[in-house]
């Protein structure tokens, strides 16, 4: 991981408490790791160990009774955003903001250009209880107004944390982006059950299977441009990261068209986490309008 990338996770894990180990491995891993014995459907050269413990005094949260979403807010200080908050995420997408209100609203929303970089990556998989989490080794940048933000990771939930006038997709995917000064920007994207996606492949044919495992990739050739749906409008809106500490400020990008993996794609996720998903939140008057996504692609080494 590069070191730019590992200052902006560092400074990503200081806003997220529940990142704060995964930006310990991901950050501090040595370059070169002994092979460990890998599980049986691995390739070669996918290596799965035991993640680092939690760092003692994090706050613990869940996704269930009394330390589920309803009482984050109570559990720490530093969740108190989690239910003070007035700009809170996930949303339903059910009535973006009519074109002549969002018409006076442009400079909130600016152009966001995501510049893909199509290159072979290191990346590591890491099952943190809450999610399985892909932290990226760089190269993709998204730009909102002059503001450039880089892609650090990937994750799930199980089903959707945004719905669709209502409706819960069977999954959803973040793309977590963070500027050098610490701003957030979020890419989501829905999740239907459809055909097998092979884009995919590379990451879920060794998804680490329980909590406190990382499956560390040192080859894989994930294309991001091929993650995301053919169509690129998406809803933009401001909100807060959907896990404690709901930290607001981030700028949200939700694809309008859903992406497809299988039944068995989903199951195989969902047969390691499931019900990760944070109630949808009140828009308390906020705009959510639609927007094209430009994509830029770009070949790297
Ligand atoms: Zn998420």
């Amino acid at each position: 991981m590069s070191t730019y990338v590992c200052q902006l996770v560092r400074r990503l894990a200081t806003t997220i408490a529940a990142a704060t180990t995964v930006a310990v491995v991901a950050c501090s891993a040595p370059a070169e790791r002994p092979m460990e014995p890998a599980a049986q459907t691995a390739p070669r050269d996918a290596t799965t160990r035991p993640s680092v413990a939690p760092v003692a005094g994090d706050p613990v949260w869940h996704y269930e009774a009394d330390e589920g979403p309803s009482r984050w807010g109570a559990l720490s200080p530093k969740f108190r955003a989690c239910s003070e908050g007035r700009a809170q995420s996930p949303i339903d997408l059910a009535d973006a903001t009519p074109v002549e209100a969002a018409a006076t609203l442009k400079m909130r929303f600016p152009a966001a250009k995501l510049q893909i970089a199509h290159h072979e990556h290191v990346a590591d998989g890491i099952n943190n209880g809450h999610t399985i989490q892909v932290n990226y080794a760089g190269g993709d940048t998204l730009t909102m107004g002059g503001q450039a933000y880089g892609l650090v990771q990937y994750h799930f939930h199980n089903p959707s944390e945004h719905t669709l006038k209502g409706r819960h997709f069977p999954m959803e995917m973040h793309m977590v982006h963070t500027s050098a000064g610490g701003r957030l920007a979020v890419v989501g994207v829905l999740i239907e059950q459809g055909a097998h996606n092979h884009a995919f492949d590379p990451i879920w044919n060794n998804l680490p299977t329980q909590k406190g495992l990382e499956t560390h990739y040192p080859h894989v050739n994930v294309d991001v441009d091929d993650l995301l749906p053919s169509s690129r409008t998406s809803y933009r809106y401001e909100g807060s990261l959907t896990t404690p500490p709901c930290t607001e400020g981030v700028q949200w990008i939700v694809m309008t068209m859903p992406i497809q993996l299988s039944a068995d794609q989903i199951r195989a996720f969902t047969a390691i986490i499931h019900d990760n998903f944070r109630p949808t939140q009140p828009l308390n008057g906020r705009p959510v309008v639609t927007e094209p996504v430009v994509l830029a692609s770009t070949t790297l080494p």
